[in-house]
This record gives structure tokens, sequence and C-alpha cells, in this order.
């Protein structure tokens, strides 16, 4: 617990991630965890993943933006993105995090900008998922989601909810309301025990309550886990409740667990693996050392081996 918050800390620290992006040892290391900086490093990435009958989501490494025009080059990366998945028939759909469209700057600046890559999803025929970050986000996340959402409806723009937070039970009672596509995780921010349960048995029967409300919902949801015991009770409870294979879809993520993921999809289920890439991996790359310790010391071991 020490540890995940300490790495959770630093994720936020600017300077070490001026100092660790340009480490190159470090930066070598980082490709367990992300595809690679461009495009086409993606692209590959989801060509292998697609021939393993999984399907894709671009993520663009970013968050956090504190400039109007790197906002707007981040949605000019996303257009991009979008057309390149048609051009090359890759499956895939997109991620996207409103901090990384200017929600730091101002909130319309950030719905404006989720709104031109949403409209550009909806021509195409593909979908874009609102991420969600800090617990001081939430609600803007939500409100601007909602927006979108009245605007494009479900088969074009869906929504992250986190087990860890206290208040996400009503929110996603509220949600599947709209209706909307939900994907479920447990939460990867530093959160305060005022707005999120501090023991990880609490997080994880808050994830399948709310995995079995999505579950019985009959819109299609993603469940997004490595952990093996919420994925044997998403299959257990659909075994039960007749719920077809079809109808819901795991999420992994990109270096996470890739056997689990080939066994998920040979045994048929539908299984998306989320891909970052991009220069500005730091507080991505720290979000996912703070949550398996072991990964610590794979990255010590490599970065001081002669
Ligand atoms: C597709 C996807 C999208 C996500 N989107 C968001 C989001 O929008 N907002 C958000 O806050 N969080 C997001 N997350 C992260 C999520 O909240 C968790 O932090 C992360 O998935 C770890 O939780 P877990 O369910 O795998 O369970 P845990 O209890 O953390 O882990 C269970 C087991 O999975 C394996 N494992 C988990 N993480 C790692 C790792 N990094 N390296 C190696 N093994 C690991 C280990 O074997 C571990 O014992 C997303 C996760 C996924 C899979």
């Amino acid at each position: 617990m020490v540890a995940r918050n300490a790495l959770l800390y630093l994720s936020r620290k600017e300077g070490l991630k001026d100092f660790a992006t340009r480490f190159k040892p470090f930066k070598n290391l980082t490709t367990r965890f992300v595809a690679g900086e461009t495009i086409d490093d993606a692209v590959e990435a989801i060509r292998k993943i697609n021939k393993i009958d999984c399907t894709a989501s671009f993520d663009h490494l970013n968050e956090s933006v504190t400039r109007k025009e790197e906002a707007d080059e981040e949605v000019r990366e996303y257009l991009r993105v979008l057309s390149r998945i048609d051009a090359t028939g890759i499956r895939s759909n997109v991620s996207i995090k409103l901090t990384q469209f200017g929600l730091g700057i101002a909130s319309e600046l950030a719905y404006k900008n989720a709104r031109s890559v949403v409209v550009e999803a909806a021509e195409r025929g593909n979908f874009v998922r609102v991420d969600m970050e800090g617990s001081d986000v939430t609600s803007i996340t939500i409100d601007i989601f909602k927006r979108l959402h009245a605007e494009f409806g479900e088969s074009t723009v869906g929504i992250v909810m986190q087990s860890y937070l206290r208040r996400t039970v009503d929110d996603v009672k509220d949600i599947l309301k709209l209706p909307a596509r939900i994907r479920i995780c447990k939460g990867a921010y530093n959160e305060p025990a005022s707005v999120a349960f501090p023991d990880k048995k609490d997080v994880d029967d808050n994830y399948v309550r709310i995995m079995q409300m999505l579950l019985s919902s009959g819109i299609y949801h993603g469940i997004a886990t490595h952990d093996e015991k919420m994925i044997e009770a998403t299959v257990s409870f659909a075994a039960k409740n007749n719920i077809g294979k079809d109808a819901f879809e795991f999420q992994m993520l990109y270096g996470v667990r890739r056997d689990l993921q080939e066994q998920l999809a040979r045994d048929g289920f539908n299984m998306r693996v989320y891909v970052p890439y991009g220069a500005a991996w730091y507080p991505y790359f720290m979000r996912r050392l703070a949550e398996r310790p072991a990964n610590v010391w794979f990255i010590a071991k490599n970065l001081f081996r002669p």
C-alpha cells in the first residue's frame, strides 16, 4: 500500500517525468506496457492483437494538458487515428481522456474537443470511450459524457466507472437509465478514504456487484480487469443467467496477462486490448508499476543490468 501510494505520488511529479522521459534505459523499459511512440507503432501492435482474435482500443498517451494548442493537437491526433483505423482495416475503437482535451483549462474546451472526435467517430461508424480519471473530475466527466451521449447515442460514445469509488453504484444506476455503455474497472488513481474504499476486498466486492448490474442490463458493456477472481465471477454469473458471450466484452491492458487475453479469446469471449502509445508515457507507466510491486523489481533488475 505504501509502495503503491509512493508510485502514484511520483506519477504526478513533473520533474521526474522530464528526467525519466529523457533517460534512455528507463524509456526502453516502457515497451512492456506501451506500444511505441507513433500511430504506426500502435497499428502494428493492433494487427498482432487482431490476429489472436482480440479487438483493441487506441489510447494516445497525454493527460493533464495545460495549453490550448496542445489540446488542439490531441484532437488532430485522434482524427488521424480514426482515419488510420479505416485505412488499415484494423479492428479498434478509441479511448480518450478529458484532461488531454483541456479539462484543466476549461470544461467547455474539453467538451468541444471531445465532441470533434466523437463527430468523426460517428461519421466513420466507430466508438469513443471516455476514460475516467481522478475523483476531482468525476462529476464533470460524467456531465460532459452525458452531453455527448445525448447527441450521439449509445453506439458511438461510452464511459468508464471505477469500483473503488463510494459513489459509483449510484452513478452506474443513473447512467444505465440513459441507456449507455459502461467499462467497469477498479480504478487507478490515489484517492482518499473519504471518496474511495481503502480495502481491496471492498473494491472487489463492489466490482462484482457492478458487474452483475451491467450484465443484467441488456446493454453491451466492458468488463475491464486482469483479476482472475473478477473474470471467474463474470463467467459464472453470465452462465447462470443465460447471458451470451456476445452480450459483453472483457478488456485488458496491453502487455498485462497476455496469456489470459489469448485464453479468453480462444474460449469464445469478446476480448478488447487497450493499446497506449505516445511520447507522454510517464504517468501511465507509473500507474502500471503501482498496480503490482513485482513490476518495480522487474524494472530495477533491467535498469541496472550491465
Ligand atoms: C481496458 C482497461 C481500461 C482501463 N481504464 C481505466 C480508466 O479509465 N480509469 C482508471 O482509473 N483505471 C482504468 N484502468 C485501470 C484499472 O482501474 C486498474 O488499475 C487495473 O486494471 C488493475 O486492476 P485489476 O482489475 O487488473 O485488478 P488488480 O487487483 O489490481 O490485479 C489483479 C491481478 O492482475 C494482474 N495485474 C494487474 N495489473 C497489473 C500490471 N500493471 N502488471 C502486471 N500484472 C498486473 C496481477 O496478476 C494482479 O494480481 C483500466 C484497465 C483496463 C484493463
